[in-house]
Formats: C-alpha cells, structure tokens, sequence
C-alpha cells in the first residue's frame, strides 16, 4: 500500500483523527501525544506524527523532518510529566519480532519507575 496521509482502518490514525477517544497529552500540526491504554509504568505516552508511516523502516528523506520533529517533543512531555530530570525510556517496537501491534509508527515515553535492562 502506498502511504497516503492517513491509512483507513489504523487504529492511531483513526485516535488523531478523533474518531476514537484518548486522552491528550500533546499535540501540533505534526504530531499527538496521549496516555497509552496499558501503562507499562506511573508514565506512558504515545507519540504519533498525525501523516500515518508505518514503522521505523518506513522513515525515509520525505518524512525525515517529522521524525526529528517528534524528538524535540519528547523531551518537553518527558518535562511536562516530571521524568526529565530523573531519566525514562523511549522506545520504538518496529515489525513482528519487536513485538509491533500497531503499524502506524508511534514512540512510547515510558517513566516514573526504574527500567531494567535488557529489554523483554
Ligand atoms: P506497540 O505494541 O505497537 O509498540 O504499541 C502499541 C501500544 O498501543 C500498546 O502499548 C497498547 O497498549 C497501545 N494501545 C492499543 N490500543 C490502544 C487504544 O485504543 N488507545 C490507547 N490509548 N492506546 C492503545
Ligand atoms: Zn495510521
């Protein structure tokens, strides 16, 4: 399927379009942010870039800057939710075995616990 701006039948797309609830935690013209619905900690934020990409391996020179984007924006919710300073994870589940449920490229912001290492 070639990318469009927004995917039919994408669970994140259809959360960024608001046709299913979330609970926002960020948002601008190029990315959301909310509250996943399964915290794996006392924080756990989804980003999305709002133009539906499928994973990391679909990150390319047209899409680039929106990537960059959402890394300036992780760091001010990290700062919004009180993480900042003592440290959290950012994490991108990318194809079947990382374990990706939703194919619409998203990055967890995960805190407010400590981590272990190495991941699952
Ligand atoms: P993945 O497994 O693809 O890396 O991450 C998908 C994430 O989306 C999971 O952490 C899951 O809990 C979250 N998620 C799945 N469905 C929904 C939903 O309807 N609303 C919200 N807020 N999060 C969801
Ligand atoms: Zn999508």
């Amino acid at each position: 399927m070639k990318e469009g701006l927004i995917a039919m039948d994408c669970l994140f797309c259809s959360i960024v379009a608001g046709d299913i609830p979330s609970t926002k935690v960020y948002e601008d013209d190029i990315c959301y942010a909310f509250r996943d619905i399964d915290p794996q900690g006392p924080v756990h934020v989804l980003v999305v870039p709002k133009q539906h990409i499928q994973s990391v391996n679909a990150v390319d020179d047209t899409n680039k800057d929106i990537v960059a984007h959402i890394f300036t924006v992780i760091p001010k919710i990290a700062e919004a939710e009180g993480i900042a300073e003592e440290g959290y994870r950012v994490v991108s589940n990318i194809g079947e075995r990382g374990q990706q449920t939703v194919p619409h490229l998203h990055f967890h912001i995960i805190g407010g616990r400590d981590m272990t290492w190495p991941p699952g």
